[in-house]
């Protein structure tokens, strides 16, 4: 009898719908489930009859593709999908939006075990996830490594929080025509106790993956109130410090109340307190996050849209949602050419749309003064970047306004 393994090579696809909890709990189940249906026949029009397709968890599915002689046989299948489900979908009188994340595990190349091909094809789904979603991964042995050291680092975050290594630091922002300090960004940083300082986009992505973000999240808006209220007894009260939120901020917590309560207690205005979100955060963004921007929109709490022009750069939103000030991204920025002659249009677009739509444009990651230059001349006058400070402690940030 021939082995199984000379006969045939197979790819387990495990697909894990992005964000479908949402709208499930913000549309509701019937929405949902005829969600999942429409998903089924995506995927049923997607792959060949000789391929199998299950559904094994709430909108997680296992797809088999048969017959697999080369990996890359599969990019064109797992690229159709993807590109399937970017689509608008109508539901129920909804027109929905979705992606979803796939991991890839091949028989007999990863394993020959049809539960650990599962568990492999899993890891991978869960580092596609970590990447940013709406994409797919192939499982490769290290990435069990990778698990591991992500989990530890996950079991580290709850004591490092207890034992208080992370620290608001903070980055000046500069108005050029005012010559002045308007405020700062609150910018998280671990302080490890054996490994020194560990890097936010390291530790952010994981406890965004893990929710512990919600912790994080809440000392941020602790630590930011508390030092604009010291700001203010030190007699500058008129600068606004903007602190970073996360889409599960807004989805998982009571972020508003959270917010309005810290505001309360240090007696500060909310005009104080800037909050940035990124582009993703209103693509993904369901009426639960809409309505607490509005809210805060409304109490005079100004709203950032961060790394403005790298992600879906769509305009449209920008009429739904109360936005004041667009960061323009560091590599805009450094896109500028060192003669002033900068052919990059997006920037000059943004730039010249910022302006017509009324809105304050802020550029990051200024680092040389032919930048500056550049950016002022376009009337981009609010700069944050090492050219003026790197992010700096409270007590550092105290005396560099002191002296400024
Ligand atoms: P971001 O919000 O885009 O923050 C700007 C990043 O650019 C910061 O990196 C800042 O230190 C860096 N930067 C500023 N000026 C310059 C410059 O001139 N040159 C260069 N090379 N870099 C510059 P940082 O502090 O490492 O933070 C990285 C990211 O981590 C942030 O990107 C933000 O997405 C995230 N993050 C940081 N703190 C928080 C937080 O409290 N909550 C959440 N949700 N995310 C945070
Ligand atoms: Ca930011
Ligand atoms: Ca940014």
């Amino acid at each position: 009898q021939k082995s199984l393994e000379s006969q045939t090579k197979f790819a387990l696809l495990f697909l894990d719908l992005d964000h479908f909890k949402n709208i499930n709990d913000t549309l509701g189940h019937d929405v949902g489930d005829s969600l999942l249906q429409t998903v089924a026949n995506i995927l049923r029009n997607e792959v060949t009859e000789n391929n199998l397709i299950t559904r094994i968890g709430g909108d997680e599915f296992i797809i088999i593709i048969s017959n697999l002689h080369n990996d890359k046989d599969l990019l064109p299948i797992i690229n159709n999908i993807l590109s399937e489900f970017r689509k608008e979908l109508f539901i129920k009188g909804y027109a929905l939006r979705l992606s979803a994340s796939i991991g890839i595990s091949i028989f007999p190349d990863d394993s020959s075990s049809i539960k650990e091909l599962m568990k492999y094809a899993d890891i991978a789904m869960y580092k596609s996830k970590a990447d940013g979603r709406d994409n797919f991964s192939f499982f490769k042995q290290n990435l069990n490594q990778q698990l591991h050291d992500e989990v530890d680092m996950i079991n580290d975050m709850q004591r490092a929080f207890y034992d208080g290594e992370f620290e608001l630091y903070y980055q000046p922002k500069i108005d050029l025509k005012m010559r002045k300090i308007i405020g700062a960004e609150g910018l998280l940083r671990w302080k490890h106790a054996n490994q020194g300082f560990i890097r936010p986009d390291i530790f952010i992505p994981i406890a965004e993956s893990t929710g512990f973000i919600l912790n994080l999240g809440k000392l941020v808006i602790e630590e930011s109130t508390k030092t604009i209220k010291e700001l203010n007894d030190l007699g500058y009260t008129d600068l606004v410090i903007s602190i970073n939120v996360s889409t599960r901020q807004f989805q998982n917590s009571d972020l508003l109340t959270e917010i309005n309560n810290e505001i309360d207690l240090n007696n500060i205005s909310p005009k104080q307190l800037g909050i940035e979100i990124t582009e993703s955060i209103l693509m993904e963004s369901v009426n639960k996050t809409l309505f607490a921007l509005q809210a805060m929109h409304k109490q005079g709490i100004p709203i950032y849209i961060d790394d403005f022009g790298t992600g879906y750069s769509s305009l449209s939103y920008l009429n739904k949602f109360p936005v004041d000030v667009l960061k323009i991204d560091k590599s805009f920025v450094d896109g500028i050419s060192t003669d002033g002659n900068n052919h990059d249009l997006l920037l000059n677009t943004i730039l010249a749309m910022g302006k017509s739509l009324g809105l304050k444009v802020v550029a990051e990651g200024v680092e040389e003064e032919y930048q500056v230059d550049y950016l002022s001349d376009k009337g981009c006058d609010i700069i944050q970047g090492y050219y003026f400070a790197k992010p700096m402690s409270k007590k550092d940030f105290i005396s560099f306004l002191e002296k400024f």
